[in-house]
């Protein structure tokens, strides 16, 4: 998809600090963590948001939340705990128009959210 900054830092053309990559998926760390650990896991297939879930294979799907336990554990944060993460449209708070799950940990989450 031309200019979404998801897509081009799937590929490259915006630089990232790549956590984990399969040919579907894609993980990166936030520009502007909210936690000591705070990284994106989306697909690579371009759909705009949770809205759209359906259009994706659900075994990408699959993948993206078998790789978040995996993550934690990796980043130290299953045993404490950690949440996952999506905003969708404007009153969800979404401000990038490509799916992405946070993923975010290290710290103790305060609830409800804002
Ligand atoms: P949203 O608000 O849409 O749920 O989350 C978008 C997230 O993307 C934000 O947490 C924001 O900090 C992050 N973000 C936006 N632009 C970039 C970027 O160029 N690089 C990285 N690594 N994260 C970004
Ligand atoms: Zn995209």
């Amino acid at each position: 998809m031309e200019n979404c900054i998801f897509c081009k830092i799937i590929k490259g053309e915006i630089p990232s600090k790549k956590e984990y990559e399969s040919d579907s998926i894609f993980v990166f760390h936030d520009i502007t963590p909210q936690a000591p650990i705070h990284l994106l896991i989306i697909p690579k297939i371009h759909i705009t948001s949770m809205n759209e879930i359906n259009s994706l294979d659900p075994k990408v799907i699959h993948e993206i939340f078998q790789v978040i336990p995996k993550l934690a554990e990796k980043n130290g944060i299953s045993e404490k705990g950690y949440r996952v993460v999506n905003n969708c449209g404007s009153h969800g708070g979404q401000t990038v128009s490509h799916i992405h799950f946070h993923l975010l940990g290290g710290r103790h989450l305060q609830w409800p959210p804002g």
